[in-house]
């Protein structure tokens, strides 16, 4: 699933790529994947003509003037007072072609069995055309994600009712503080996996955050004395920050908008590696369901 450091890596393709460029057209092929509006997104899933044809004919001719990223959120600034924002949700893709490109198959996941498909493959679900000839396309093989036209007011909605925290990259370490006070009750997996209390970080960032920080994914965040918090506020960003610098991590199916992969995959210290010894001390990394997630993290280290 894309987290902040995927999110922002896509924003910067999409900020490159698509900046001044002008709508042409758009092909919705999944109905239920597009929005008009605000409004809950559970009505998304139901989809119609008349929402699409609404989806289509808002974007047209419209041109990019800026891509920006709120938490997991792709905000797309368009002519007139409109935005396209985007939610790739668990394995939502966005991939750019410039016109030359369009017929060449590209890689679309980073599994072994992967073959190389032309776009729109089976997955497209909208392919939106600019003047120049570039293509974008929404790929989505589960089928979670949505992309939903706004206007300034439904946009100013949209992020009311969606209740985000704090953004952890700008977030002081006082006001970190106050809120580990608040949710003093939570553990400190399911503190950091909530966004409604900190937004953007996900299993990946949280596993490798709490290691850095030698902190049990199961301890209680009262537990934590004021040093620790440190530490942790400052591996957050840490981890966030050097995956960024990485083009985040490629797991099934998250790809920059060229098609290529993340390359903080190869950087992850106990995500994933259960059974692994641990990089520092070479206990067998353990993992354990907290929440509805899957925690890896070495029970030596980690107290
Ligand atoms: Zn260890």
């Amino acid at each position: 699933m894309p987290e902040l450091p995927e999110v922002e890596t896509i924003k910067k393709g999409l900020a490159k790529s698509l900046k001044h460029k002008q709508v042409k057209d758009v092909f919705v092929y999944t109905d239920k994947m597009v929005k008009v509006g605000a409004g809950k997104i559970s009505n998304i899933k139901k989809g119609s003509k008349k929402l699409t044809k609404d989806f289509v004919n808002g974007l047209k001719n419209k041109k990019v003037l800026k891509v920006e990223r709120r938490a997991k959120y792709l905000i797309i600034t368009l002519s007139n007072n409109y935005f396209l924002v985007i939610h790739l949700r668990m394995s939502g893709q966005l991939i750019y072609r410039r016109k030359k490109q369009l017929h060449q198959p590209i890689l679309l996941s980073v599994a072994k069995n992967a073959t190389k498909e032309k776009l729109p493959s089976k997955h497209t679900h909208v392919q939106i055309s600019f003047k120049d000839g570039s293509q974008l396309f929404y790929n989505d093989t589960r089928q979670f994600g949505h992309l939903r036209l706004v206007n300034q007011k439904e946009l100013i909605e949209v992020f009311k009712t969606s209740n985000l925290g704090p953004e952890p990259l700008t977030l002081s370490f006082a006001e970190f503080k106050k809120i580990s006070q608040i949710n003093k009750n939570k553990r400190a997996k399911d503190f950091l996996l909530n966004q409604t209390v900190i937004s953007g970080i996900g299993n990946i960032y949280a596993d490798e955050s709490l290691f850095l920080s030698k902190i049990n994914p199961t301890r209680k965040i009262s537990s934590l004395i004021e040093q620790q918090l440190k530490t942790l506020h400052t591996n957050i960003k840490k981890v966030l920050n050097k995956a960024i610098l990485a083009g985040g991590s490629s797991i099934e199916t998250f790809l920059t908008t060229n098609g290529s992969s993340g390359k903080y995959t190869e950087k992850h210290l106990v995500y994933g590696k259960v059974g692994k010894p641990c990089p520092v001390c070479k206990t067998k990394l353990v993992s354990k369901k907290i929440g509805s997630r899957t925690s890896t993290y070495c029970k030596h280290c980690q107290k």
